[in-house]
């Protein structure tokens, strides 16, 4: 079993380094392959997004390195998708005729309807305690709701292939500084989540994205919804959400025991054109 990580950022969005250097690592790892998926442009200005002007030097980057590294590496060019409440971003960066091998969906804004203005809830600690108070009225079942809400609107309209980190919104919530993730409405959401993942037949990523970056103890998503996405039959994949090259399979092995806890004895694993059945071996 040989890792492989389509969940790759770099220098186009918010990653640190060259593409190159993100492929030397995955070489130097042993690893399989290696998908790019810096994150979408979106029609406001943010800080991590590519902006839409470099969208065709990232597709020729990723291209060139395909070739260059055809003998050693499998490369999959790609792209992490925001979804973003009222905007059309497939429509926005001319989606449909971009040459990706896949992409994976994502949540990181949520909608405001009161302002008309879209707040991110992949921040730090205190931009998220800003809009929890803020925004909210500290209210946090009703910020974790809208999020899922978001979530499930773009598993129905985007139908990705892959989905990103399905409990993004636990992030800056170690010791359970927000929220109980036993909690009856939290559980309500996870599973009206769950089903409509289900229901797509996405494959979900178990992302150690979080940790990596020093914010969560363990992946997205946490190990009692790993469990109910088992009993559902729903598929898996493993990714590192990298943002820097040393990290292209950053705690693989805690993410694939967490798959066994969970009692999954198979993920999968992209060709370039399908998902893969794969055994989780014991490393
Ligand atoms: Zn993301
Ligand atoms: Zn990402």
């Amino acid at each position: 079993m040989t890792d492989s990580n389509l969940h790759t950022h770099g220098k186009y969005s918010d990653g640190l380094g060259e593409l190159e250097e993100f492929v030397k690592k995955a070489i130097s790892y042993k690893m399989s392959s290696l998908g790019f998926s810096t994150h979408s442009p979106v029609p406001f200005l943010n800080e991590w997004s590519m902006k839409k002007s470099n969208i065709q030097n990232y597709l020729s980057d990723v291209q060139s390195l395909k070739k260059k590294y055809y003998n050693k590496l499998n490369i999959y060019l790609g792209m992490e998708l925001d979804y973003i409440e009222n905007i059309d971003i497939k429509e926005y960066i001319g989606f449909d005729k971009l040459p990706l091998d896949y992409y994976i969906g994502a949540v990181h804004y949520i909608y405001l309807s009161k302002e008309d203005d879209y707040k991110c809830v992949d921040d730090d600690y205190m931009t998220f305690k800003d809009i929890l108070i803020n925004e909210f009225n500290n209210d946090m079942v009703a910020m974790y709701t809208k999020y899922f809400e978001t979530y499930r609107e773009m598993v129905k309209k985007y139908k990705p292939p892959i989905l990103a980190h399905l409990d993004l919104i636990k992030k800056n919530n170690r010791g359970n500084r927000f929220f109980r993730e036993d909690e009856v409405e939290y559980v309500k959401q996870i599973h009206e989540t769950l089903i409509e993942v289900k229901q797509s037949d996405a494959v979900l990523e178990i992302n150690t994205g979080g940790m990596a970056r020093g914010y969560t103890n363990e992946p997205y998503p946490s190990l009692w919804i790993l469990k109910e996405c088992k009993k559902l039959g729903i598929k898996i994949t493993i990714s590192a959400d990298a943002h820097q090259p040393d990290m292209v399979n950053y705690n693989f092995k805690l993410a694939y025991n967490h798959a066994k806890k969970a009692g999954y004895e198979y993920f999968y694993q992209f060709n370039g054109q399908n998902f893969i059945k794969k055994p989780l071996t014991v490393r």
